[in-house]
């Protein structure tokens, strides 16, 4: 691992913070060093400390251990992340026999510098109690992959030599604390402490030498680990054949879906993440596979992220769809059932009261497919992938060096269920389309950009679709601005082509493995009477407003299938299906077959509990600065006819209806949301977005 200290870079980024004291500067700067490396810390693991003193408000001089804060990470941290506090006064603590979690957390709290600061790290004593200036903790993989054997100690200390203390796995918090101290006074040279089934501290009286010694004891593991693999014969992978991620992924999604919130309602639906590169498949392609992969948690600090256990679902020997999914099903439910056995056997034996979490796997592991990590967010599956292909590797080497060890589960337990630990995860009630998938065509249009904004602000993962990639791309720049990159996604494809179709929608399930609301909006406009309406134009609309939707819905009903949760349908339909225009032939044709097509769909779906409903809405302009592609062919003809500006046009439309409103792409992702979000039990149904029009009112 290479030693990314630079002493030019780190003079420089102290100079650049002159408000803050230089001790904590170059905490900042060689945490951010540690962060950058995922072999060392992931997503907001490992902690880091260093002890100064400040003056406080009264003149006087006071020590304080700036420690890092929780909810941050060590790849962006800045000075605020540290949480300052009273390093004297934690030190005390260190002469009482226990101490619970809350009144740790309540002593940190009652003894920041800043009452604003996040809450410092759960590990903050073991910090407080070591005397040394700079401290840095990480899981590191190769540290993990020597301590979880049978043999730790002895590989240990071949690897990282003698100035070393070891402990055994010891819950985080004061009793570890405690415990560390207590090493450290014994052997007070040692360089490296390592926890066993943990990870490793470091120590230095410089940021550079604490840091330094991290990178080097990691380096010793690394070479160590290396020469140990290279000893070992190569082991023969079995012959796996690709396993059919359209087929897996909707069925696994369906079987890993959540039981309704407060007993009522639809299952939750899970964001999947689907890691398939050629070292993942190379590994799930070994004989030994399950034994070795099947395995605990190579930290306890991952539990609350991936579980102790992935799921390892052999798909090989299966012959058809039905089959695919009786096995899934059954391995899902399988494991399941030893998750509740696990924790109905732990809170016996601790005599202790806990909400059990839910009991479905975060990790499936699939020969032929890949690493298959779930999550109730975008944000959670990618950090529970991220995790498990670090464990994988891991546990691949430890192999190779002896034997993987897993904690054991009353330790895991005991993290799994801590309340220091869950905080973490956050609380609230989650947005309504959390963990829900929606795919909306006609992306590049402004109906588009008020329907994703609001399914985005919902909570879903959006697909947007249009042939259009220049338009489609903007409006994706649009929401991704708003909500982030990682829930916006779009697919170049032409509706009308139902093997495009096919093609874009095998592309969203390989992404985000299934799909839950479906909004077929692409549609585009022609003015002309009956008289002029040329045939080949007739038929253009015709295909894109009425086959196009055809081709959608048709493309999604095997994956409702699969998942076997429900889903929802909303077609954009318009005004014109009940009020019609003339010189609109086409488009209201069109419109009106469509909105016929949602009716069979409701009746059709029904059975597997897909919900098929109309939004109608009247002369959305634009969003922002996306045209409405619909306005920008037909406005100019609607201002002659009426010899207005676009401006009057607009004051035209908001007088013509009942509330004197403008109708607005948001006002359509309101509608969208509303049935997307099963709050009442309706199918089949039309809701009128037009500042009602007594002409189109639905009959
Ligand atoms: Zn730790």
């Amino acid at each position: 691992m290479r030693n990314r200290y630079d002493q030019e870079e780190a003079r420089a980024f102290i100079a650049r913070h002159p408000r803050c004291p230089a001790d904590l500067a170059m905490r900042v700067y060689t945490s951010r060093l540690i962060g950058q490396e995922s072999e060392l810390v992931l997503h907001g693991g490992g902690n880091t400390s260093v002890k100064t003193t400040v003056t406080n408000l009264l003149g006087e001089s006071m020590e304080v251990l700036f420690i890092k804060g929780s909810g941050w990470d060590l790849a962006t941290i800045e000075a605020a992340g540290f949480p300052g506090l009273d390093l004297a006064y934690l030190r005390r603590l260190r002469r009482l026999a226990s101490l619970s979690d809350e009144e740790m957390v309540n002593q940190f709290r009652t003894h920041l510098l800043d009452a604003s600061s996040p809450n410092p790290s759960i590990e903050t004593l073991v910090h407080a109690f070591l005397p040394h200036k700079f401290i840095d903790h990480t899981h590191a993989d190769a540290i993990v992959t020597l301590t979880n054997q049978p043999e730790a100690d002895r590989l240990l200390r071949e690897a990282l030599g003698e100035k070393i203390g070891i402990l055994p796995f010891i819950m985080p918090g004061f009793p570890l604390a405690k415990a560390m101290a207590a090493l450290q006074e014994q052997q007070p040279d040692m360089e490296y402490l390592v926890l066993k089934n943990h990870g490793i501290f470091t120590f230095g009286d410089t940021g550079e030498e604490a840091y330094t010694r991290m990178i080097e004891a990691v380096s010793r593991a690394e070479r160590f680990i290396v020469a140990a693999v290279a000893s070992q014969p190569v082991m023969a992978s079995r012959q796996v054949a690709a396993a059919d991620s359209t087929l897996v992924l909707p069925i696994l999604r369906g079987a890993l879906a959540l039981p309704p919130a407060g007993g009522g309602g639809e299952r939750r639906t899970v964001c999947l993440d689907l890691r398939a590169d050629a070292a993942v498949l190379a590994a799930l392609a070994r004989p030994d596979a399950e034994a070795l992969f099947a395995t605990g948690v190579l930290t306890p600090d991952h539990v609350i992220r991936t579980k102790n256990y992935p799921l390892f679902i052999d798909c090989g020997a299966v012959p058809d769809e039905a089959a695919l999914s009786a096995l899934i099903h059954d391995r899902v439910a399988a494991y399941a059932a030893r998750y509740e056995g696990y924790f109905a056997e732990q809170t016996a034996a601790k005599e202790v009261a806990r909400t059990r979490l839910d009991s479905m796997p975060r990790v499936v592991l699939v020969p032929g497919l890949g690493i298959v990590a779930s999550g109730t967010s975008v944000k959670a599956a990618a950090v529970a992938a991220d995790i498990a292909v670090h464990t994988i590797a891991a546990k691949l080497r430890a192999a190779a060096v002896g034997e993987y060890r897993e904690l054991d589960a009353g330790s895991i337990f005991d993290m799994e269920y801590w309340s220091l630990e869950q905080v973490k995860l956050g609380r609230g009630a989650p947005l309504p389309l959390a963990g829900k998938v929606a795919l909306v065509t006609g992306g590049g249009g402004a109906i588009a950009v008020g329907i994703g904004r609001k399914l985005l602000a919902a909570g879903a993962r959006l697909f947007l679709t249009d042939i259009n990639e220049a338009r489609l791309e903007t409006v994706r720049q649009r929401l991704a601005a708003e909500f982030g990159g990682d829930r916006v996604s779009t697919l170049v494809l032409d509706v009308t082509d139902g093997s495009a179709v096919a093609g874009g929608m095998a592309r969203l399930v390989a992404q985000a493995g299934g799909l839950d609301i479906l909004v077929p909006n692409a549609g585009i406009a022609h003015v002309a009477t009956l008289s002029e309406l040329d045939e080949g134009k007739f038929r253009q609309v015709l295909d894109v407003n009425l086959l196009g939707v055809f081709q959608v819905i048709k493309a999604a009903v095997p994956i409702f299938r699969r998942q076997g949760t429900g889903g929802h349908i909303v077609v954009n339909s318009s005004k014109n299906v009940f009020d019609p225009g003339a010189a609109f032939g086409a488009y209201s044709a069109a419109k009106a077959g469509a909105h016929q097509l949602g009716k069979i769909a409701a009746l059709e779906l029904a059975p597997l509990g897909v919900r098929v409903n109309m939004v109608n809405p009247d002369a959305i302009f634009d969003a922002g600065e996306v045209s409405s592609g619909l306005w920008d062919v037909i406005g100019p003809d609607r201002m002659r006819s009426r010899n207005l500006d676009p401006q009057g046009l607009r004051e035209y439309y908001r007088q013509r209806n009942l509330l004197k409103v403008e109708v607005t792409a948001d006002h359509v992702g309101n509608a969208v949301v509303f049935f997307a979000s099963g709050q009442t039990p309706t199918t089949g149904a039309t809701l009128p977005v037009d500042g009602g029009i007594a002409a189109a009112f639905p009959r």
